[in-house]
C-alpha cells in the first residue's frame, strides 16, 4: 500500500495497489507544473485511489483541453493528473509519497531535454 499528502498535509490518500512503474518526464509542461527538472509520475487505477482527506482542497487546471493537473490549492503541491480521453488512470506524483514502495524509473520520457548534469542510474 502507498500513502502519500501534499506539503501542507491538508490533502491525504492512499493507494490500495503496489506502483506498477515509475517515470520521469523531462518534457516542458512537466518542468514548468512542478517547478522542477522532470516530471516523476506513475499510471496507477482510479478506482483503488482512496482520498482520505482534502478533497475542498483538490483544484483541476486544465492546460489542455482533454488533461488536467490537480494540485493542493493551499499549499501548490502537484498530485496527480488525468486524462479525460484515459477514464479510470490517474498519474500520481510520486514526491508525495511518504510511506510504501516507489519503485526506480523505468522510462525517462522527453529525454532530449533531459539537463546534462543529471545522471540517472540505469541509463
Ligand atoms: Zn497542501
Ligand atoms: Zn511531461
Amino acid at each position: 500500500m502507498i500513502q502519500g499528502q501534499c506539503l501542507c498535509g491538508a490533502v491525504q490518500y492512499r493507494y490500495h495497489a503496489e506502483l506498477p512503474q515509475s517515470i520521469l518526464c523531462f518534457c516542458q509542461h512537466c518542468r514548468l507544473a512542478q517547478g522542477a527538472a522532470f516530471g516523476w509520475n506513475s499510471p496507477i487505477d482510479q478506482s483503488k485511489f482512496e482520498l482520505l482527506q482534502g478533497h475542498p482542497y483538490l483544484t483541476e487546471y486544465f492546460h489542455t483541453e482533454n488533461k488536467a493537473r490537480v494540485f493542493c490549492s493551499q499549499c501548490g503541491s502537484p498530485i496527480y493528473s488525468f486524462r479525460t480521453d484515459l477514464p479510470n488512470v490517474l498519474r500520481l506524483r510520486l514526491g508525495t509519497v511518504t510511506e510504501g514502495y516507489v519503485p526506480a524509473p523505468a522510462e525517462l520520457a522527453y529525454q532530449q531535454h533531459q539537463p546534462d548534469f543529471i545522471c540517472i542510474h540505469g541509463f
